[in-house]
Order: C-alpha cells, then structure tokens, then sequence
C-alpha cells in the first residue's frame, strides 16, 4: 500500500505529472499535481512539461487528454473507471439525430467517447457550455448525452435544445432529490447550496448556485457563507474542506463508483507496468480533436491552436 509521499516520488523518479478530477478519492486529490474539472485538467495536460501525464478520471476524461497531446504519454490507470453516461450516447445515435434534423449544430459534452466527439461540430465542458451554445446562431441545437445539462443550456439561453437522447442523464446525480435538499436544508439552515448542472431540474431551482465542480470552488469562496450543501458527487467534499470550508452532501448516496476506482497502488502500478497507455484510432482523434480546437477558438481558451 503506497502513501501520498511515496506516489510523489514515483512520479518524480518517472518525470509524470499526476492529474485529477474533484471527485477522485481524497488521498488521490492529495497525491495530485493539479485537482480540477474536466476543462481545467485538460488544459493542464497541454501545460505541463511532463512527458508523462496520469489522468486520475474516468475513461473519456484521458482520452480527451490524449487527442489534445499527442506528443505526451497518457495513463489511465483503471480501464475500469468509465462514466455510464458517456456510454449512453453512441454513434448510431448521433447519426439518427444528425439525419432528423439536418443543419443543427451538434455539440456533445465532454462525457462522451472519442467516437461521438469525432462527429460533433462542438464539444464542451459543464463549465462552458451555456457560453458555448449562446453563440450559435443555428436552433435547434443538439446536445448530448445529459438531458439535465440540455434543459440547463436552454433554460439559460433561451434557445431549442435537443437531448440527445432524450434518456442521457448522470446515475449519481440522479440519486439526489428534491427531497434531499428540502430535508438538508432544514439540517443545515445557514447553509448555501451548490449544485451541478447535471441534476434535475427540481434541485437546481432550490440551489444558490448552479455551476461545474470548479465553478462551485469558486462561488464557495465569492458566497462568503461557511457552510454549504453540496449537490453532487462526494468528492467534492474533500476539495471545499481543504478551504476551510464546512461542507454536507445532498445525499450521501451521491458517489460515483468508476471516479473510487482509481488508488494511489493503481497509479503506481500503471506506472511500473507501462499498462494504461492511452491510445485512440488517429483518424477518430484528429476529428475529434478539430470540434474541441473549434470549441476552444469560439470561447476564446487560449492554448497552442491560438492565433498570436
Ligand atoms: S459522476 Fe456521473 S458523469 Fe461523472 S463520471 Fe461519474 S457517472 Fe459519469
């Protein structure tokens, strides 16, 4: 059983940069070199001068890192560690829906494989995708595969959005009801609340504040409360306690299995046995790679696709 201190060094012995997402385990947020959301950390992937990368996240979160890096060696120390939702939108799917409403941009959320991204015009992050599809001037949209994000993108600008398909939603959010926040917020009565955008409709109208994992940091700090109630996966917890911050899940039910998959043995383990290497078809890749730039150039992300 390897501890925080010994991960570091293997890292270092390796010249790897160990990447990872909120919702890790806290000893993996603690081992990291960066802790953050799914666009964070794959603009830390193309920042960091490691020639080796360790993503600590599920499976589409280290493929995204791999099409944006090619020159760099990308872990992913678990292939058991995928997100189901990102399963729930396939390539059959998207072609049905390209072919009922022909000219539609098609923009896909960052939780979807490589496959899928190879055939949208857009891919963006629950952090951006509200800025994103504000610039289309084309409606319908299409958006996949969270129909609670979709119903979030339209809610906030106003325009037809599609999900694609219309059953896609995150299981873990699911879990967390209305009931939940009414009951928490009679536990906790100074507490603000914070919710992912992939919750219902229902707990995103009792939150004080709607925003990716990332975003939730941020508004944590800016809402001045010091306690909050936090409504998505768990892991999240360790992230606003290390602020100082007090900080009660919506319900402890919200936990999201694939993220727990990854350990500090299995990191060191991807890394002694060269196993995890990430690699996707370079056709697929360079698609995809095309509607991520495009996405990035359209928010203004600045990166190596820049114009100076
Ligand atoms: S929390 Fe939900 S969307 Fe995120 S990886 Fe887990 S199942 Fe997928």
């Amino acid at each position: 059983m390897y501890n925080v201190q010994e991960l570091r060094r293997v890292l270092k012995s390796r010249g790897a940069c160990l990447l990872a997402h909120n919702y890790q385990r806290p000893e993996v947020q603690d081992a990291a070199d960066f802790v953050g959301d799914s666009l964070e950390l794959s603009l830390k992937a193309l920042e960091s001068d490691a020639r080796i990368v360790v993503f600590a996240g599920v499976d589409f979160m280290a493929e995204q890192a791999a099409i944006l890096n090619p020159d760099k060696t990308v872990i992913h120390p678990e292939p058991l560690s995928v997100c189901p939702m990102a399963a729930m939108l396939t390539v059959d799917i998207v072609r049905e829906y390209k072919e009922k409403y022909p000219g539609s941009p098609f923009v896909v959320y960052v939780n979807s494989s490589a496959s899928v991204k190879a055939l949208a015009d857009y891919v963006v992050t629950s952090a951006n995708a509200v800025k994103l599809v504000s610039q289309l001037d084309a409606e319908p949209v299409l958006f996949g595969p969270d129909r609670h994000l979709a119903e979030y993108v339209a809610e906030k600008t106003c325009k037809e959005v599609v999900p694609v398909p219309d059953f896609g939603h995150c299981p873990v959010h699911a879990v967390i009801l209305r009931g939940d926040l009414v009951e928490a917020k009679k536990k906790y009565p100074d507490a603000k609340v914070l919710a992912h955008p992939e919750c219902s409709s229902e707990v995103r109208k009792l939150a004080d504040f709607v925003g990716s994992t990332s975003q939730m940091i941020k508004a944590a700090v800016e809402l001045g409360s010091n306690e909050y109630v936090i409504a998505t996966e768990i892991g999240m917890l360790h992230r606003l306690g290390k602020l100082g911050l007090r900080a009660y899940p919506a319900s402890s039910y919200a936990v999201c299995v694939n993220m727990k998959m990854i350990t500090l043995d299995s990191v060191v383990e991807s890394l002694s046995s060269g196993k995890g290497v990430v690699k996707v078809d370079p056709k697929i890749a360079a698609k995809a790679k095309e509607a991520i730039v495009r996405s990035f150039e359209l928010l203004g992300v600045e990166g190596p696709w820049s114009k100076s």
